[in-house]
């Protein structure tokens, strides 16, 4: 049995769809598999940004009204809505199995920022952005991970919520 983590639920589609450019150094795809170590949702603090829509779909998940869920877990930044964090940095939802793993709460319906990752822009500069991003990020060098293709990896690079 694979002892990847389950597949979340599709990104939604906004705007148009991704341009493809098949000269990229990714146009093969590339392989990824979360290992729930923790350390992209820990460390500096930092903001994990939130759609209307990721509240909504959150705020159902864990079975809370939008109010809730939002006075709970939520704060505003500007125009815009993150998760808390607790005072040592780590996301609002990262829960430590007390074994050196953590895992994401809500992981199924996480934020798409969260879901985008690992293909954002600075990821995929160049293959040394790759291998350099990996060093933090055991899921990016997980040789038996699903292969994610071109357009899979574009539609996550180019969605609004992705960071650039
Ligand atoms: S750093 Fe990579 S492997 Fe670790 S929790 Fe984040 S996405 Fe998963
Ligand atoms: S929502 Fe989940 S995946 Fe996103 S930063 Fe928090 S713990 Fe990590």
């Amino acid at each position: 049995m694979s002892s990847h983590p389950p597949r979340s639920i599709p990104l939604p589609v906004s705007g148009p769809p991704p341009e493809i450019d098949t000269t990229v150094w990714y146009a093969d795809g590339l392989q990824f598999a979360c290992t729930q170590c923790g350390n992209c949702c820990t460390g500096s603090p930092g903001y994990v940004w939130l759609t209307l829509e990721d509240m909504e779909r959150i705020a159902g998940y864990l079975r809370l009204s939008f109010d809730d869920f939002t006075r709970t877990y939520v704060r505003r930044v500007g125009e815009r809505f993150a998760l808390l964090e607790k005072s040592n940095y780590d996301c609002t939802f990262l829960q430590p199995d007390g074994k050196g793993k953590a895992g994401c709460r809500i992981y199924p319906v996480r934020p798409v920022q969260c879901r985008t990752w690992p293909f954002w822009t600075e990821n995929l500069k160049s293959t040394s952005a790759w291998e350099r991003a990996s060093g933090t990020c055991p899921g990016m060098r997980d040789k038996s991970a699903p292969h994610y293709a071109l357009d899979h990896i574009e539609t996550c690079r180019q969605h609004p919520e992705s960071p650039r």
